[in-house]
């Protein structure tokens, strides 16, 4: 969530201080750039000064624009150099643990870890 025009992050603080009040409760303070591509942050800003013209105060400096963040990949399995979790006997391999992004890696990682699992049982 950020508050527009000012072009600058939203805080907890700067939130507090704003008249006008977050009706998501859930979003979290933050700065649209590091989401936004710049000409969609641009054409946002165009779009809220064209508008204002026919809802005067639309583009005020208090107006609060929200942006959905997506993180694919943000959780991670915790594993060693084998792929051995903390559970004895439980290993986490491929895109569902977060250590590979593609098909090449996925099937590396499983010969890898085919090979891991033999040389411990020879
Ligand atoms: C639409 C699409 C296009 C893609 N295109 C490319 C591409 O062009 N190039 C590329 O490199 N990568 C591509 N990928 C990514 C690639 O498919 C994955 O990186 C790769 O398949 C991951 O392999 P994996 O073995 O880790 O997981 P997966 O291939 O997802 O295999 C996991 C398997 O576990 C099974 N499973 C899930 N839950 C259970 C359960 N509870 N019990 C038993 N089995 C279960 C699933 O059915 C599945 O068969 C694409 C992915 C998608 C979705």
């Amino acid at each position: 969530m950020e508050i527009s025009q000012r072009g600058r992050r939203t805080t907890e603080e700067r939130l507090c201080r704003n008249n006008i009040i977050p009706t998501l409760k859930d979003a979290v303070p933050g700065d649209l750039s590091l989401v936004f591509p710049h000409r969609i942050m641009v054409d946002i800003k165009e779009m809220l000064l064209a508008l204002d013209k026919v809802t005067p105060g639309i583009a005020s400096d208090e107006t609060l624009l929200y942006g959905v963040e997506v993180k694919f990949y943000s959780n991670k399995v915790v594993v060693n150099s084998d792929f051995e979790t903390s559970v004895l006997g439980l290993r986490a391999i491929g895109d569902g643990a977060s250590v590979t992004r593609g098909l090449q890696q996925a099937s590396a990682n499983g010969i890898s870890v085919a090979r891991s699992i033999l040389s411990k049982l020879i």
